[in-house]
């Protein structure tokens, strides 16, 4: 009987963490619905990227003018190392990386890589550098070996298939008819929101960019090709600036620093073992989540036997 009340509280973990995806899908409609906001300076140069470090500096963000969502974040990930943002959702997170691709532009303090300002850069140069998955891939329309080589020109179908396989992806293609060929995205085949996630890290992974963004990257997979593919981009993010906003916090145990973003500012900030030390947020969402994880270990058990 004691049992029942936890799967009962993960049904409502589980809930939340549908609904939270929903209105990010939205939010992401909503920003393809809008015209370009941000537009190369006339005179934007070429992203010198030497080591690809990067810099958030004193970073202010509204969507709306009346609703600040980032009040001054400042932190480094400096060349090569990985820095994970965690905190509870609507925090800011997602808008950190829309910041640095520059779906927007920061409304006071700056975003540099490598010194120089992403806004004075222009745009193509700056995302040819930067690999992203985010929370929620939109695909073109176009086919799946399209979607997987956009971003690398002239990689070979082998490199395709490559990176099809290190994303577990590949499995699911070759039951395709059509297989690489089939034509997705809006007018061709719906992909559930985990095979587009896996197309979106196949694509990082065979762009293999100086810097990296994973935004929830593996959000939408189960637990077991979650952790078949986190080893993939564990391999990928050695040695290349990686910013991470993880949703499972097991992911981010050997970040080199760790930042718990909260209500638009950085609250604790740290290695693992400092803030789980600190016994604040961090250490309560680590608490939450291990009780999530034997919550489900329970549902499944409980599922099996009836
Ligand atoms: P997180 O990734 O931490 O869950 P987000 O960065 O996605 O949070 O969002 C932070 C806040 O900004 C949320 O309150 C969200 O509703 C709001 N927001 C996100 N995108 C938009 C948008 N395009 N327009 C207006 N508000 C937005
Ligand atoms: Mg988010």
């Amino acid at each position: 009987m004691i049992q029942l009340s936890i799967p009962l509280n993960f049904i409502g973990t589980l809930y939340r963490e549908i609904s939270t995806g929903l209105i990010d899908m939205e939010a992401m409609f909503k920003l393809l619905d809008e015209p370009a906001e941000v537009i190369d300076a006339p005179d934007a140069a070429q992203l010198l990227v030497s080591d690809g470090a990067i810099a958030f500096k004193d970073v202010h963000f509204s969507y709306d003018p009346d609703r600040q969502i980032l009040k001054g974040v400042t932190f480094e990930v400096p060349a090569g190392k990985t820095v994970a943002v965690v905190g509870p959702s609507g925090a800011g997170k997602s808008t950190l990386s829309r910041l640095l691709y520059r779906f927007y532009d920061v409304t006071s303090g700056s975003i540099e890589i490598d010194g120089q300002d992403v806004r004075s850069v222009t745009q193509a140069s700056l995302r040819k550098v930067i690999g992203m998955v985010p929370q929620d891939t939109v695909l073109f329309n176009d086919t799946i070996a399209y979607n997987i080589g956009y971003g690398q020109f002239g990689a070979s179908r082998e490199q395709v298939e490559e990176a099809a396989e290190s994303a577990q992806i590949a499995g699911f293609i070759a039951t395709l008819p059509k297989g690489y060929e089939t034509e997705v995205g809006e007018r061709g085949l719906k992909l559930s929101g985990g095979e587009k996630q896996r197309v979106a890290i196949a694509r990082t992974l065979l762009k293999a960019p100086p810097i990296l963004i994973l935004d929830e990257a593996t959000s939408a997979l189960d637990t077991h090709t979650e952790r078949e593919i986190q080893a993939s981009l564990d391999d990928v993010s050695k040695n290349r600036t990686t910013l991470v906003i993880a949703h499972r916090l097991s992911t981010v145990v050997g970040a080199d620093e760790i930042l718990v973003l909260k209500d638009g500012v950085v609250a604790e900030r740290g290695k693992h073992a400092d803030l789980m030390a600190l016994r604040g947020l961090y250490h309560a969402m680590w608490e939450r989540q291990r009780a999530a994880d034997a919550a489900r270990e329970t549902l499944a058990k409980v599922a099996a036997e009836v």
